[in-house]
């Protein structure tokens, strides 16, 4: 799979403090646990690093992944060529906002660090009696990760709250984007379309900032733990990517697979959840499934699903790599 390892000196990034490792086995860094190496990885935990990273790597024409919660990416058994940024940054700020630029609106800004968990931050929010994150609590991943798919659950969703993000565009700006300028819509907005186009040189989430209100504290934690109880309640434990396919118009995937008989189906070491149809789980997990399990799987049901139900079921979850 290496085609650039020869060429590369990796001592410019060890210049400023990023140590890249070669052909890292990736299945541990996702919530699947399945996926092959990075021909390059390196774990980055401050914003300036990530930023000159990314620019070294666009230098010497070395694309490059970043890499959240991998809660939202089944990674080929191949892995991936280029360079994987497994993104650590965590710094997590409340500010006051400023009374000469919001005079009448004294609402908080949360800031939070791409690398920051989505969860660990909406459960930070709640204990300091802030609303607006209640619905994040249980939603795996990181910020980036979110931000780039607008990621929601019980009605509530990224963009509800989010002020800006702090992005590197294509053009190695560093950008502070308005929400509403990131289109966000349904798991979607203008950065993953930016993504997808220019693959493996894409924009960069680097911060953002959501805007909360303070509340009622007891009321804000009562809500974020029923949100957590209903989820423990309605969806498998073991190793997943969460939903696998996205739920089609006036639909659920989860319905039409478990109409279809699919539930517990089995492909190699993963199985369709019999907890929950739209699921696709791993309960061995490193080791005991392949990324082309799951495929192999996802392609079943949506085969099955079509015949049964006439309707093409669009997945959800990213494929990323040498597929
Ligand atoms: C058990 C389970 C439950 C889930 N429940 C929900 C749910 O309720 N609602 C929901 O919306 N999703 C849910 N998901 C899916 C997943 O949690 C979200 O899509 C999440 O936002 C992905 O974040 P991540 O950090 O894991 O992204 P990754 O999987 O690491 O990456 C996803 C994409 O974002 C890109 N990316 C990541 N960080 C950056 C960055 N800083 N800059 C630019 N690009 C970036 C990656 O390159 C990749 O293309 C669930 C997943 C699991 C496993």
């Amino acid at each position: 799979m290496s085609t650039t390892a020869t060429l590369l000196d990796l001592r410019t990034p060890a210049a400023f403090g990023v140590e890249i490792q070669q052909q890292v086995s990736l299945a541990p860094y996702t919530t699947m646990k399945v996926g092959g190496p990075a021909e390059y990885f390196a774990p980055v935990t401050t914003v300036a690093a990530l930023i000159r990273l990314v620019r070294w790597a666009r230098s010497v024409e070395l694309p490059y992944y970043l890499l959240g919660g991998g809660s939202n990416v089944l990674i080929a058994d191949a892995g991936i060529r280029g360079l994987v940024i497994y993104n650590r940054c965590r710094q997590v700020r409340v500010d006051a906002a400023p009374c000469c630029v919001f005079p009448v609106d004294d609402r908080p800004f949360l800031f939070a660090e791409s690398g920051v968990a989505l969860a660990g931050l909406a459960r930070q929010s709640v204990a300091e009696g802030l609303t607006g994150l209640e619905w994040a609590v249980s939603v795996p991943g990181t910020v980036g990760g979110a931000v780039v798919n607008n990621a929601g659950a019980h009605g509530g969703e990224v963009k509800d709250n989010l002020y800006d993000a702090m992005v590197l565009d294509e053009q190695d700006e560093i950008r502070e984007i308005p929400a509403d300028e990131l289109e966000h819509a349904y798991r979607s907005s203008s950065l993953k379309r930016r993504l997808a186009v220019k693959a493996g040189f894409g924009p960069v989430v680097l911060s953002v900032n959501f805007r909360l209100a303070y509340g009622d504290a007891a009321a804000i934690r009562a809500q974020a733990d029923a949100y957590l109880a209903h989820r423990r309640r309605t969806q498998p434990s073991e190793p997943s990517l969460g939903s696998t396919f996205k739920n089609p118009a006036g639909d659920f995937a989860g319905r039409l697979i478990e109409a279809a008989g699919l539930k517990g189906t089995q492909v190699g070491g993963v199985q369709v959840s019999t907890q929950h149809a739209n699921f696709i789980v791993n309960p061995g997990g490193v080791g005991a499934a392949s990324a082309g399990d799951v495929a192999a799987l996802m392609a079943q049901i949506q085969q099955t699903v079509q015949a049964r139900h006439g309707v093409s079921l669009e997945p959800e979850i990213q494929m990323v790599g040498e597929w």
